[in-house]
């Protein structure tokens, strides 16, 4: 199957590894496959028979023909064994008025485990399949989940090595605990003084820098990203999708072939894109309910068709989800408008920080996608309803796309089954959690794990208790002016 660049500028398709080896595509774009594939209802509802892994092979085979069934299975297999995820890699919880989709029963309990234990196995596959003799170092810039998910999902993958950088103060306890502790032998992570601009836009630097890439080259090294618009990033997500919809057939919640609705707490567009892309195989889903924080830029442009960026950035108790560009809407402009209006409105973002599509587009988006959003306050009431009336305890994410759900059923009177994708563990984000539960004094660091416990009584996942007893093998923290330094020893030393 070949892919092609959402601005469809350079001429020859490339097969799914090297989509899956760049990342991004020459003019920018990003890759997307040329026809999107459909699977039957038949074959959909017999996969309900199937253990997890079994159900994501079949569904990555539809997209990367570039590999065989037994390395898709090998690779599913091993992403999602029993040791890193639990008997169940994505199970339900059922509230009375929704479906919840609890994606962060992974190795740093957020949802971004699903694509990130997964992906790297692609990728150091796609590096032989493409005949890629060097090593792929992945220079990563965190403001939390991403970093911790990727150092899990590279460590000790072949002809790869990953180093992350992380704001000092701009990450939770949690979160840098996670990372400073990381096991394995390719890794590096090292704290930047500075926020995660600094730490980007070093991590930006490095990557335009030629004299650096030569030496690495000299080295046999290469320099890679494990961003959320890399297709590998994207299609391990499609799985849970089709898996979700396979179990509520199983269980009787819905009959074979009957639409669900879907909400989705959104950031970059990556999970809800996901979401859509199931739908386009054939996955019976009606309306996806995109949820997002105070940062509302998409629930403005799907409201108006007008994407301005140029907002307040704001804050918030959710903050993987904020975020002002949305990289991966563009695969979705791209479906709907094509690559000539999609290269036109992504110019118009980068010069003028807006762009507005036209009639025809939104209302053939507004088909599929409703935008609502929740505030800090209704974030926490969330929270604290969803744990005192149904005894269930969600993080921050998750309460926005609860809410969100709630305001879609209530002004719709909406008659279909609701899906609402949970992201984190609420134990990622204890202390904004006990907060909203009525602790005002709760601890900031790692005792909030067990203040939360003690309180609410939820298991708390055993990667996050086992934290305390982990050495810190990262205690490093640099200026930012040391990065380049930093990875070229990193980069060229054998491990
Ligand atoms: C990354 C993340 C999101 C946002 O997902 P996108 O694919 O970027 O839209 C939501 N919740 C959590 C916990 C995340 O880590």
């Amino acid at each position: 199957m070949p892919y092609i660049s959402t601005r469809e500028k350079n001429p020859n398709p490339v097969c799914a590894a090297q989509a899956i080896r760049a990342g991004l595509a020459p003019d920018g774009g990003l890759y997307m496959p040329q026809s999107l594939p459909k699977i039957d209802r038949q074959t959909l509802c017999s996969l309900a028979a199937l253990p997890y892994a079994q159900r994501a092979a079949k569904v990555l085979g539809l997209y990367l023909d570039a590999y065989t069934e037994e390395e898709l299975l090998t690779d599913t297999r091993m992403a999602y064994s029993v040791e890193k995820f639990g008997e169940n890699p994505a199970p339900s919880h059922t509230l009375p008025d929704m479906r919840i989709l609890e994606l962060w029963h992974g190795p740093t309990c957020a949802f971004k485990d699903m694509a990130l234990q997964l992906m790297p196995r692609l990728f150091s596959r796609a590096l032989v399949k493409c005949g890629e003799k060097r090593t792929a170092l992945i220079l990563v810039a965190t403001s939390g989940d991403t970093g911790g998910a990727a150092l899990a999902g590279y460590r000790d993958v072949a002809q790869t090595k990953i180093q992350v950088y992380y704001p000092t103060d701009g990450v939770s306890a949690i979160q840098k605990a996670q990372m400073r502790s990381q096991e394995g032998k390719n890794i590096s992570v090292c704290g930047i003084y500075g926020n995660f601009d600094d730490a980007q836009t070093g991590v930006k630097t490095l990557f335009a820098d030629s004299d650096l890439n030569t030496v690495l080259d000299k080295n046999g090294v290469f320099l890679s990203s494990a961003n959320s618009i890399n297709w590998g990033r994207l299609v391990p997500q499609i799985a849970y999708y089709v898996s979700a919809y396979c179990d509520m057939v199983a269980d009787g919640t819905i009959r074979c072939g009957e639409e669900t609705d879907v909400c989705v707490p959104t950031g970059n567009f990556g999970n809800i894109f996901a979401a859509y892309l199931a739908k386009c195989a054939g996955v019976p889903f009606g309306t996806l309910v995109c949820a997002s924080n105070e940062n509302d830029v998409l629930t403005e442009f799907l409201c108006t068709g007008t994407y301005n960026r140029k907002r307040p950035f704001h804050t918030t108790i959710s903050p993987s989800m904020d975020i002002l560009i949305s990289s991966n809407l563009e695969r979705l402009l791209y479906l709907v408008a094509g690559a000539d209006k999609t290269a036109a409105w992504m110019c118009s973002l980068a010069e003028k920080g807006e762009y507005t599509v036209d009639d025809e587009t939104l209302c053939k988006i507004r088909e599929t996608f409703t935008g609502l959003c929740a505030d800090e306050n209704e974030t926490r009431q969330t929270i604290r309803e969803v744990f005192e009336k149904d005894n269930y305890l969600i993080d921050p994410h998750t309460a926005v796309a609860v809410c969100a759900a709630r305001k879609y059923k209530k002004d719709n009177n909406a008659h279909r089954k609701m899906l609402t994708v949970s992201t984190a563990s609420p134990y990622k984000f204890a202390a904004d959690v006990l907060y909203a539960l009525g602790k005002t004094d709760a601890p900031q660091d790692e005792g909030a794990l067990y203040a939360l416990r003690d309180k609410t009584g939820a298991p708390l996942p055993a990667p996050l208790s086992a934290l305390a007893g982990k050495p810190i093998r990262f205690p490093a923290c640099i200026e930012k002016e040391q990065m380049r330094e930093n990875v070229l020893t990193f980069g060229t030393e054998s491990v």
